[in-house]
């Protein structure tokens, strides 16, 4: 997010409550934070005409039948899976700092100290926690049919089921009848949330580069590759809509994917880093979020480990981290919405940066990260392996304000 757009990010003051060791929030990251508690705001622009019949697109064509497509991975139910001790998980507060052999950790002499200016940059939304009177009532909808892919390329869950209509949550949180669309079963494997979108594009690159264009194109990528790999997917918009983060959250827990996973890609002002600055959120009290998280940290480190451009990054927020608001829940909505969930979010780079914006305008940059989370994802279905990349979490009070919500949004035509 640039700073035009700083009205979804809070500014440093707002801050203040930093606890433990206290360290500058990638700020993309709080926005993309920020986002996940509201309701995952997120589109992709580029491609999006393409992508705007949800039905017609070749996307559309690659849309595997849940029951169809779905092949039977054993050792995906994370209930089957040993049960990470506490050595092999650790606990973020407990884990040290990336080790050297497998990620370059940042000395003192690679990386400025942080300045405060950094964290003027909060593209993430954090939906805001002090109006839970905003929340729709809960459903007991229990139907088959669990959410509709629109004629739009937006996704919307479903709360009840007539003759001709489909009673739903729409991306901007409102509850309308609907027609049309293809309907989606549930029982995935893995949902990904594309960050941003619409109107509320995230972070905006020096070459214009738009964080909810990069979100998508990734995320797109990764459904690809995971789908080639046997595994079930959707994304939570097929199109360059604005989603709020409780219809985002509300969609993942409708669908109940083994792993749900939100894409993002830094904003804020860095500083000159030796390596990818990335940062990922993960859920409070969630080993298996954890392990994602880390997971996801290696891949994306070993994936860009070789590629020589000028870095830039946070030494404070490096790494796998959870986010705390001042009721002790996840800082972020698309976290703290989804406790029954393995909910991560990934901020692999900063799309701020200039060299980094022009990384990320290259389409193999784009297939390389898809591709390293894909390797993450794989591995926490078929592995036992805890990750690295471990950091102190952060407590955050005050207001954070309504970035990533509804506010402002524009319901698409979701009918046929
Ligand atoms: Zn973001």
């Amino acid at each position: 997010m640039n700073a035009g757009q700083v009205s979804l990010w809070p500014d440093t003051g707002t801050y203040g409550g930093v606890v433990r060791r206290p360290r500058l929030a990638c700020y993309c990251c709080w926005l993309v934070a920020l986002c996940a508690l509201a309701g995952l705001v997120s589109a992709c622009a580029s491609g999006s005409s393409d992508q705007a019949d949800a039905t017609a697109s070749s996307t559309s064509a690659r849309t595997p039948d849940a029951t169809a497509t779905a092949r039977p991975i054993a050792t995906a139910v994370p209930t089957e899976s040993p049960e990470p001790t506490a050595t092999e998980v650790p606990e973020p507060t407990e884990v040290p700092e990336p080790t050297a052999t497998e990620v370059p950790e940042p000395t003192a002499a690679d990386v400025a100290e942080p300045t405060s200016a950094v964290s003027a940059d909060s593209s993430e939304a954090v939906e805001p926690t002090s109006r839970p009177s905003e929340d729709l009532p809960a459903s007991d909808y229990d139907g088959e049919v669990k959410a509709i892919r629109t004629v739009s390329g937006a996704v919307v869950a479903v709360r009840g089921v007539t003759a001709s209509t489909y009673e739903v949550v729409t991306p901007c949180y409102n509850l309308a009848s609907i027609t049309g669309g293809l309907e989606l079963m549930g029982g995935l494997d893995v949902l990904i949330d594309p960050g941003h979108g619409g109107d509320e594009s995230g972070a905006v690159g020096p070459n214009g580069l738009k964080e909810s264009d990069v979100n998508f194109d990734v995320a797109e990528l990764l459904r690809a590759e995971l789908i080639d790999r046997g595994y079930t997917v959707e994304l939570t918009r097929y199109s360059d809509v604005q989603v709020a983060i409780q219809s985002r959250a509300e969609l993942a827990n409708a669908l109940q994917p083994k792993l749900f996973i939100s894409v993002h890609h830094n904003g804020g002002f860095p500083n000159p880093f030796p390596v990818a600055g990335t940062e990922v959120f993960v859920q409070l009290d969630d080993p298996e979020a954890q392990r994602l998280g880390g997971l996801v940290f290696e891949e994306i480190q070993s994936a860009f480990a070789s590629t020589d451009i000028k870095w830039m990054g946070n030494l404070e927020t490096f790494g796998v981290a959870w986010r705390k608001n001042d009721e002790g829940t996840d800082l972020y909505g698309i976290l703290r919405r989804t406790p029954d969930l393995v909910t991560v979010l990934t901020e692999a780079m900063f799309i701020s940066t200039e060299a980094e914006a022009k990384l990320l305008a290259k389409p193999e940059t784009l297939q390389t990260e898809a591709v390293a989370l894909a390797d993450a994802i794989e591995r926490w279905f078929t592995t036992t392996d805890p990750g690295t990349g471990f950091v102190d979490g952060i407590v955050f009070r005050g207001d954070l304000g309504n970035g990533g919500g509804t506010e402002g949004c524009e319901d698409p035509v979701l009918s046929r």
